[in-house]
């Protein structure tokens, strides 16, 4: 049985542990060379796409055993193992759980670039995918398809609708929710408000395509609550996308012009720290130097960046200690008031993982007045969005995703909270899926927080 059969049997023979040099001229690598997988089996135990499909291709230990016989000659390219190395989150757990450190995910996105200009992917869906991984969801023909859809498919189209064929996405056609598109970006409502006499901080802002388009909510309770606090936000309205979309898919080169003209962008700011309210943003803005190992002046810019970066919760508490001074302003019976939301926070792969932030927002949500915060089943399992994930492997990703909305259901929350918009579109189409929007909101922690301080009457 071969093993791109992808079933469950593995015909794995047993070897020595290997050390294997993947593709070490590949110009738009993360450097990544070498691979120590010892075949122990321990990212089984934590892989969200294996643990759903139980196929030996769709764990990182397959996906090494693939890329090593590229490696020596015994594979070559093609379609069918483009498509198993796509089957990945890139959620990290199953780097994060190695006991021989191996750097998977890098491995992975590393054979990804190095089959995706030799290999061309199914014509249905293609430029759209591309243009998203481009950065270009924000902008221009896919933010008005996207607005325009909302407007058509308000509800799920018919099997029969002939526009199954004009817009084959599963992304969209087969969702119960199509996301909602801002008709104008969050960066082009955004006015500056400069400081006059005692500025504190000059904090700059990397909004990211899911808070500028989609989740714009999430953008501006950041602003109004670091405006409150007496900061002055800075938006250069000329940032583009991260480049997360096209990192994922292989795609460097985009990946690293994205990654260039926000480096321009932020270097010609005055700023004292880079905030993002989207975990996938910030992980990726945070390894941002690994995409310019060529090129020392890039590379030390990009550094530079990521060195200034904080996701906004982390920000807030070990920064500003906002927890702290929410405690001291409201009374523990105040912020426990009755009926308190019951809120279940969900942690991001790209904020626990990609950054190690599970602290921050927890704090924020316990001082958080008209909160309880709960703890759902399994703290940490993935949602299943990753990426482009969602747009190229919907079913699976929806399989996924049910996994978490059982853990989430054991405690009937009223709120579904999470740092990632990848995981609010998630969410979104999670609550929708089970018809619970009229009994649970899904939204970005800040949100909750800031509504709970507007709220406050008192002086
Ligand atoms: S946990 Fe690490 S060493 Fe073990 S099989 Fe997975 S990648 Fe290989
Ligand atoms: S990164 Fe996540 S989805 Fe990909 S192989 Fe590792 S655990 Fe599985």
């Amino acid at each position: 049985m071969c093993l791109l059969d992808g079933q469950t049997y593995f015909p794995y023979v047993a070897c020595e542990p290997s050390i294997v040099h993947v593709q070490s001229d590949n110009p738009g690598s993360y450097g990544m060379k070498l691979n120590k997988c010892i075949r122990c089996g321990q990212c089984m135990s934590v892989c969200p796409v294996y643990q759903t499909t139980f196929h030996e291709t769709d764990v990182a230990r397959g996906k090494l055993a693939l890329l090593e016989a590229v490696e020596r000659g015994a594979l070559k390219s093609s379609a069918r193992l483009k498509e198993i190395l796509s089957r990945c989150l890139l959620c990290g757990a199953c780097a994060d759980i190695c006991a021989s450190q191996v750097q998977t995910t890098r491995l992975i996105q590393q054979g990804r670039h190095s089959i995706f200009e030799s290999v061309s992917v199914a014509p249905p869906g293609r430029l759209l995918i591309k243009s998203i991984r481009a950065g270009n969801l924000p902008g221009k023909a896919v933010l008005k398809g996207g607005a325009l859809l909302q407007a058509l498919l308000c509800r799920k189209i018919p099997e029969t609708s002939g526009l199954h064929l004009r817009f084959p996405l599963s992304f969209f056609t087969d969702r119960a929710t199509i996301p909602g598109v801002a008709w104008t970006p969050f960066t082009k409502a955004f006015h500056r408000e400069e400081k006059k006499g005692n500025e504190k901080l000059r904090i700059g802002f990397f909004v990211g395509c899911g808070a500028n388009y989609l989740f714009t909510e999430a953008a501006w309770a950041l602003v109004r609550i670091l405006r409150l606090a007496g900061h002055t936000v800075i938006v250069p309205e000329d940032q583009v996308c991260c480049g997360l979309p096209a990192y994922v898919a292989g795609d460097t080169e985009t990946a690293r012009d994205l990654a260039r003209k926000n480096i321009e962008v932020f270097d010609s700011q005055k700023l004292d720290v880079i905030v993002t309210v989207c975990a996938s943003c910030g992980s990726h803005l945070m390894k941002l130097g690994t995409l310019f190992e060529d090129d020392p002046a890039f590379h030390d810019r990009a550094d530079r960046l990521a060195a200034r970066h904080m996701d906004a919760t982390a920000f807030l508490v070990e920064k500003l200690h906002f927890d702290e001074h929410l405690k001291n302003y409201y009374s523990s019976a105040e912020r426990s008031a009755p009926p308190p939301v019951r809120v279940v926070y969900h942690d991001p792969c790209h904020l626990r993982i990609g950054q190690g932030v599970t602290e921050p927002p927890r704090k924020l949500l316990e001082a958080t007045p008209g909160v309880k915060l709960l703890e759902a089943p399994h703290p940490g399992r993935c949602c299943g969005h990753g990426g482009d994930f969602n747009l190229t492997h919907f079913d699976l990703s929806m399989k996924i995703l049910e996994r978490r909305m059982k853990d989430f259901q054991a405690v009937e929350p009223n709120a579904i909270v999470t740092g990632c918009t990848g995981c609010l579109l998630q969410f979104t189409e999670g609550v929708s899926r089970h018809g619970l929007e009229e009994k649970i909101k899904v939204c970005h922690p800040l949100v909750l927080l800031e509504s709970a301080i507007a709220a406050d009457s008192s002086p």
